[in-house]
């Protein structure tokens, strides 16, 4: 699992950090990386995570 910050919150506890999972075994769910509420696949996370492994890491050079 990776831990990323997103552009919205989490809907239990308003965190916008989540554990994305990066592994198989991970699963597809996407967790709340504060309340480890389970967030399941909206149209918004999905977009996040197209975005997230499109763009490459930026670095502050
Ligand atoms: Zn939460």
């Amino acid at each position: 699992m990776i831990r990323v910050t997103l552009d919205f919150n989490c809907a239990v506890c308003g965190h916008d950090q989540f554990n994305l999972p990066v592994k198989r075994e991970d699963g597809q769910q996407i967790r709340c990386a504060n309340c480890t509420a389970y967030k399941c696949h909206t149209l918004d996370l999905e977009r996040a995570l197209v975005a997230m492994r499109r763009e490459p890491p930026r670095t502050a050079a």
